[in-house]
């Protein structure tokens, strides 16, 4: 096979073991790299390689997601997830963005993005019109070679495009599988949504690079998710921390058999993740009850991949989001540079082979995003017994009171233990005498 990225070599090795589960069917890796391939021939149409050009695709969780991620990679070009949910000026603002050479859709997904093609000037095309095509010879892949634009919010401008190459998605998968130990026996149920870092590397990647089965459910539906858990056939799962009170919520809303046998079932799983945003420890404590798993937090950013776990084996601290993982390196330091003490909040910076070098087309926000190398995350932490715990990010969830750094999730986490609060969001209030005044948004049960 003509390629030096080793997802694709090593998706030869497994070409008889089932790659991924949606819709009732199952597809092989060997059915994967020939589905691929034949996307990578249909987006050529004869050139030999796309030299790094953007392809935007609007593709529902599935295996029809996979086939065009992989096919646009194998044809030499850089793959631009469209958010499903989103309205057509964001999916506008992305595809003008990147300069898209194409769009590919779901056949029914066609109508919501035409009228963009058609503005546009661009070729469109359904999954399965390219995945019709006959195999040609592919070109030749180094790592170094773009691979990936994900979209993410800043505080100040535009959504800014993250670009990272092969090399640098390699460096997030295999620093993921090292410490979560995935083998080729795991089987995961995904239910994220396939434009952001969490459900593309954590979960599909991961999967697909250690010869592990991938399922999907048509849609997020938490009792279809209880059934899934309990069926005894998974070993993984990984989710949002609000997926996790959702799942609380239906499990109490459950039938006293029904809970018994979805708990019963969520304890043969070896492993359960949360990640990217903060799991209040009541959450992780419920979850405790319920399914007796600990969960296992982890911090990270579409910019860097992951950063920070809790580990697979040993004490997992709640409230807390572990340490470095295998190939990140983490600094907190001051202005001049000089590391600060572990209790003092401090931003964490990070560097290694996994972290982004640029946002596509802004240079100066990417010289800001770094210092003297290192990315500056804007979450600001503090090191517990070696240990790192968010406090929120510098710029919403640290409130500068009195001159005092507060952290508003810190504020949360103790609103949340009371019985009359189902939820909450603290915020820091501009005030005259304070600086900021600490305000809490509440719903009452
Ligand atoms: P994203 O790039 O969309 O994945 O968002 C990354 C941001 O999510 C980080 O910069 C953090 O502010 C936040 N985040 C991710 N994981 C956690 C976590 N375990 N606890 C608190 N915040 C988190």
């Amino acid at each position: 096979m003509s390629s030096r990225l080793s997802l694709f070599d090593r998706a030869c090795q497994f070409a008889d073991r089932t790659a991924i589960k949606s819709g009732g069917d199952s597809a092989s890796y060997g059915q994967l790299l020939e589905d691929s391939a034949s996307v990578a021939t249909g987006l050529l149409d004869g050139a030999a390689d796309l030299e790094g050009a953007r392809v935007c695709f609007l593709v529902p969780p599935g295996y029809d997601y996979v086939a065009v991620q992989w096919g646009i990679w194998r044809a030499g070009g850089i793959a631009v997830p469209l958010g499903m949910m989103h309205p057509l000026p964001e999916l506008e603002y992305v595809v003008e963005d990147t300069g898209a050479m194409a769009i590919v859709a779901d056949a029914g997904l066609l109508d919501k993005v035409r009228p963009l093609a058609e503005s546009h000037d661009l070729p469109l095309f359904t999954s399965r019109e390219l995945i019709s095509h006959e195999p040609v010879k592919l070109p030749v892949l180094e790592p170094d070679r773009h691979a990936m634009i994900l979209y993410t919010s800043g505080t100040t401008s535009k959504p800014k495009g993250v670009v990272t190459s092969h090399a640098m998605i390699q460096a997030q998968i295999t620093s993921l599988v090292e410490a979560w130990g995935w083998t080729a026996d795991d089987r995961i149920l995904h239910v994220l949504p396939l434009h952001h870092i969490h459900g593309i590397i954590n979960v599909l990647s991961c999967a697909l690079w250690s010869g592990a089965c991938c399922e999907f459910l048509p849609k997020f539906d938490a009792a279809a998710v209880w059934e899934r858990l309990a069926s005894g056939q998974l070993s993984l799962f990984m989710a949002v921390p609000t997926i996790y009170a959702r799942l609380i919520t239906a499990w109490e809303k459950a039938t006293e058999s029904e809970q018994q046998y979805y708990s019963a079932g969520c304890q043969q799983l070896r492993l359960m993740v949360s990640g990217s945003a903060a799991l209040p420890v009541s959450t992780l404590e419920r979850w405790r009850s319920i399914s007796g798993q600990t969960l296992l937090e982890r911090y990270g950013m579409t910019e860097i991949g992951m950063g920070l776990s809790n580990p697979l084996e040993g004490e997992r601290v709640p409230g807390h989001v572990g340490k470095p993982l295998p190939g990140v390196k983490i600094r907190r330091v001051n202005d001049q540079g000089e590391p600060v003490a572990d209790d003092v909040p401090c931003e964490i910076q990070v560097r290694g082979p996994s972290v982004f070098e640029h946002y596509w087309n802004r240079p100066e926000v990417t010289e800001q995003a770094f210092m003297d190398g290192w990315f500056r995350t804007g979450d600001v932490t503090v090191v517990e017994d070696g240990v790192y715990r968010i406090l929120g990010r510098s710029s919403v969830d640290i409130i500068k009171t009195g001159g005092e750094k507060v952290s508003a999730l810190e504020i949360e986490e103790v609103l949340r233990t009371h019985p009359a609060i189902a939820q909450c969001a603290v915020v820091g209030v501009e005030d005259d005498e304070w600086g900021e005044r600490v305000a809490a948004c509440l719903v009452v049960d």
